[in-house]
């Protein structure tokens, strides 16, 4: 296959690897300005899967799959960072243009590749170690001194993968308790608040920023968005610089969610990178002209971006198991969005839908 022209034309087809929430926001704003969506799921019902116009049901490293997704489709982006780095190769291999690029994929797939990527490109983080052994946890701890935070280097989420260590004793266990695989040890973060930025680059370089959110989290999950956050101009200038260098660094063509956290003096540190639309970012739907899914849509499709100035104040509610029973209760609330993923099935702690309560700014 050839590069696809761009800026894409309405019409083409945009191929998505994950069939998850995201992946279901994403077609349908897509859907929204022409495009049509394959989605490449595992799953044979998946949320993502029953907004797109086709899905292939497959492994994301199934060749097979990955080929009838070429053929099909004139892009290829993703919902989640766990895609296999193989596959995206493959796909570029085969003329696929794949968007966001595999350079910021294998960044945020290993978190100390990750840290050190935001050190080398000027965005400050905690301190941190990586090992590869008990021993190595063990002098990671005492270099980085007690309590510690201990995550595994691959594949965590919502705070799976990863033990606080509280005494230096406590390494090897935790090493052993987290399965004995690579990890990276940090710092204790005293941070006053939780912040995140989305942020986007076109094609041609251009880059688009929202305003901040405030997030809490219950459990590792996130539990509510507020935005705009209240912040000074200094805090939105830090938080703004830390965004152009993180998606100059990675070349990067999308939207990306930047995690970070305020410390006392009001310094910002990046927690973690995702390269993707980012549940932080689920406001901007209901609190901004143009939302994070249509920017990254019009990064990928070599369209100019979008407004992100905020036009109303959002507080962002994850709707959690059972929650999302109550949706009645929540449609019937003049102030209150519901955007519900349509998962056949709760159960405590996934991720059902959420709500935007909007206010005036
Ligand atoms: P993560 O999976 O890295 O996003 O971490 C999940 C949550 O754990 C974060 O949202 C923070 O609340 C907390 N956390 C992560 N890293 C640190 C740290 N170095 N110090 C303190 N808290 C942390």
């Amino acid at each position: 296959m050839s590069p696809p022209a761009l800026p894409l034309e309405p019409g083409s087809t945009i191929g998505i690897l994950g069939g998850g929430q995201l992946g279901r926001m994403l077609a349908l704003a897509a859907a929204r300005l022409g495009f049509d969506v394959v989605v490449l799921e595992q799953k044979a019902d998946s949320p993502a899967g029953r907004a797109a116009c086709r899905l292939i049901v497959a492994d994301y490293g199934d060749e097979a799959a990955l080929a009838q997704l070429a053929g099909l489709t004139n892009l290829v982006t993703y919902e989640f960072e766990n895609v296999p780095s193989a596959s995206v190769a493959w796909l570029a291999a085969h003329g696929v243009e794949v968007a966001p690029g595999s350079r910021a994929l294998a960044v945020a797939q290993d978190r100390f590749e990750e840290k050190t990527f935001l050190n080398a490109n000027g965005a400050p983080t905690v301190a941190f170690a990586k090992a590869d052994t008990a021993q190595e946890a063990a002098d990671a701890v005492a270099q980085i001194g007690a309590p510690a935070l201990m995550k595994t280097r691959r594949e965590g989420y919502d705070g799976k993968g990863q033990r606080w260590v509280e005494h230096a004793a406590g390494a090897v266990s935790a090493f052993e308790a987290l399965g004995g695989v690579p990890v990276i040890v940090e710092a204790a973060a005293s941070f006053v608040r939780e912040l995140s930025v989305i942020a986007a680059r076109g094609r041609d370089g251009a880059t688009a920023i929202y305003p901040l959110a405030e997030n809490h989290h219950e459990n590792g999950i996130l539990r509510r968005s507020i935005a705009p956050a209240h912040a000074d101009a200094a805090l939105n200038d830090q938080a703004e610089r830390i965004a152009a260098r993180v998606l100059a660094g990675l070349d990067y063509v999308g939207v990306i969610g930047i995690e970070l956290f305020e410390m006392e003096r009001g310094q910002l540190l990046v927690n973690e990178i995702a390269p993707r639309v980012h549940n932080t970012g689920h406001w901007t739907e209901d609190g901004c002209e143009v939302d994070q899914f249509e920017q990254h849509i019009r990064a990928v499709a070599g369209w100019p971006l979008g407004p992100t100035r905020a036009i109303a104040r959002v507080e962002m509610v994850n709707l959690l198991g059972e929650e999302a029973e109550a949706w009645a209760k929540f449609a019937a609330e003049p102030e209150t969005r519901l955007h519900l993923y349509g998962k056949r099935g709760s159960r405590p702690g996934r991720k059902m839908g959420h709500i935007n309560r909007v206010r005036p700014l």
